[in-house]
């Protein structure tokens, strides 16, 4: 947990906001700001601030994340017509949110 996080502040349920998936590691929620009909969030409770960041000993949380994400595709019915996944790091890469989490866009067409 970090203080003035926001995505440690809806993990931790002091910000709303509707989970699709829960389990001990991770949460699953819909971006505000969507790009794409499907346009999930997948994060990881533990709070890793980017990329850059992630320790050898939190590579089953990467990974995990990737095993999530074919399971939330499948879920969402994007998983045959295609979908991106996505990491922004770093300012320069598009990242504004510190904690590390990743993106899976899709649903342009069924
Ligand atoms: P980043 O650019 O850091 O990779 O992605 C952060 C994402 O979080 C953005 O796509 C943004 O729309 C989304 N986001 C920012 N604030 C909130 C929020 O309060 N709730 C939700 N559900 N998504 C948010
Ligand atoms: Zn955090």
């Amino acid at each position: 947990m970090s203080g003035d996080c926001l995505f440690c502040k809806i993990i931790n349920r002091e910000v709303p906001s509707e989970f699709l998936y829960e389990d001990d590691d991770f949460v699953v929620f819909r971006d505000i700001n969507p790009a794409a009909p499907v346009h999930l969030l997948l994060v990881p409770k533990k709070h890793i601030r980017s990329m850059n960041d992630f320790k050898n000993e939190d590579s089953a949380i990467i990974s995990g994340l990737f095993v999530l994400a074919r399971e939330m595709a499948r879920q969402q019915g994007v998983d045959k017509s295609g979908y991106k996944l996505l990491f922004n790091v770093e300012k320069g890469g598009g990242q504004v949110i510190f904690h590390i989490h990743l993106h899976l866009i899709g649903g342009w067409e069924k």
